[in-house]
């Protein structure tokens, strides 16, 4: 019987670049992911690093540090990551005022500026001017998410790490202890495990009888296959919903009703925005649902005809151009910071998760747990710890 000293739950980004810090420290590691491949929320991914939009001196810090490390990631996983900036374009709907729009934006690290719907078009020309009345403007980093986690696993492997194809029913819990966990097939035992498993970390933390602040959201949006034409930039809405969504859900009172399947805790959101990938693909999407079963069906028809609609407001050439609907889990928690920490009593349970910008913060966060585990002091872990 083989003890790792690491089980990493999940081979989505988190679970790719923690597994790879952890082997590059020396510790014996096995990363278990039900799926052989890429099938969760980064497979879908859009790739920004938000850096401009921190709020606080927590996030202005670990985002610093977070495009720190994108800027040599190629080059230290032997992977190209398609790092890259472009611009950023927030549309403001046409009945929107765009100085209140830009006044909510005060309160982010960089504020980006506005600009008006000729000037935005100019910028865009697959833009619809009519459709808004101006668009805030800032520069955004990016890479190409499922290249970023390949280059992680690989580079994990080749530091001797393991990766197997396994469903993880529920972690090994003797006593208080964790001591690995079990999957359809067969146990697999460690001295530590850790939970990267996204949208369904909250269902497996609780089939072992573990509460934690983790919630999800239903994800759908659109991949359509390279095209011929270019995308200037990113488009996004300026004044995005899907924040205020997962504010709402996972307040302490809905709480209960999280560990109930069947219900919707609020109506779902739709925020229209394109990105296009370096070989030409784009993605286009999104509606947010707030369905306590992680395992709920969603009809594709309506969604599919919705996000399109939407697009198609302010980038027309979009809305019919062939695609795939696809929907996946998206793991937040309840104050925008990530859950990353020993849960509680259980000796040897970690939990990686609920990022609201993976993408930027994984590499730094994953750096700094993997010191923290080994004994150096953080100042910045034991702030995200999770409540259980
Ligand atoms: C459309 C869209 C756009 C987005 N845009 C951005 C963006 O621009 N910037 C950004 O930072 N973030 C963005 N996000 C969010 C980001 O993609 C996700 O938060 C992030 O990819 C989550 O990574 P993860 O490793 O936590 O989860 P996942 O990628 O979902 O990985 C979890 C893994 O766990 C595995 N797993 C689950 N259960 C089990 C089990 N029982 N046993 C074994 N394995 C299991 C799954 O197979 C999966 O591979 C976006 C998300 C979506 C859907």
């Amino acid at each position: 019987m083989k003890t790792y000293d690491w089980i990493v739950i999940g081979g989505g980004i988190t679970g790719a670049a923690l597994s790879y810090e952890l082997s590059c420290k020396g510790f014996t590691v096995v990363l278990l992911d039900q799926n052989a491949t890429l099938q969760g929320a980064t497979r879908y991914s859009y790739g920004g690093l938000g850096v401009w939009s921190s709020t606080s001196e927590l996030m202005r810090l670990l985002s610093q540090e977070g495009m720190e490390i994108h800027r040599s990631l190629s080059e230290e996983l032997e992977a190209d990551t398609q790092l890259r900036e472009l611009d950023l374009l927030l549309t403001i709907d046409s009945n929107c005022d765009p100085q209140s729009v830009l006044a909510e934006y005060s309160q982010f690290e960089t504020p980006p500026k506005l600009i008006s719907a000729k000037q935005a078009s100019e910028l865009e020309p697959l833009l619809n001017q009519e459709a808004i009345s101006g668009a805030l403007i800032t520069r955004y980093g990016h890479i190409h998410p499922g290249k970023t986690t390949q280059g992680y696993k690989e580079a994990f492997r080749r530091a001797g790490g393991e990766i197997q194809i396994a469903s993880v029913l529920e972690l090994l819990r003797v006593g208080d202890k964790i001591q690995g966990v079990t999957t359809k097939e067969s146990t697999y035992f460690a001295a530590n495990t850790v939970v990267c498993a996204g949208g369904i970390s909250r269902a497996l933390l609780k089939a072992t009888g573990i509460d934690v602040r983790l919630y999800f959201t239903h994800a759908e949006m659109i991949e359509i296959p390279p095209v011929e034409f270019k995308l200037q930039t990113i488009v996004m809405p300026a004044q995005t919903k899907r924040f205020q969504l997962e504010a709402k859900a996972s307040t302490a009172e809905l709480d209960y009703l999280w560990n109930e399947p069947g219900h919707e805790l609020v109506p779902p959101i739709l925020d229209a925005g394109a990105i296009q990938f370096l070989d030409g693909s784009l993605r286009i999407g999104q509606i947010s649902r707030v369905l306590t079963d992680p395992q709920a069906t969603i009809a594709p028809e309506q969604s599919e005809t919705a996000i399109r609609a939407e697009v198609g407001k302010v980038l027309p050439t979009l809305e019919k151009l062939s695609g795939t609907w696809h929907s996946c889990l998206v793991a937040f928690s309840n104050n925008s910071l990530p859950v990353v920490g020993k849960l509680g009593n259980y000796e040897g349970a970690y939990v990686f998760s609920g990022f609201t910008k993976p993408m930027l913060l994984v590499p730094t966060l994953a750096k700094r747990f993997t010191n923290w585990i080994s004994g150096q002091k953080d100042s910045i872990i034991p702030q995200l710890s999770p409540i259980s």
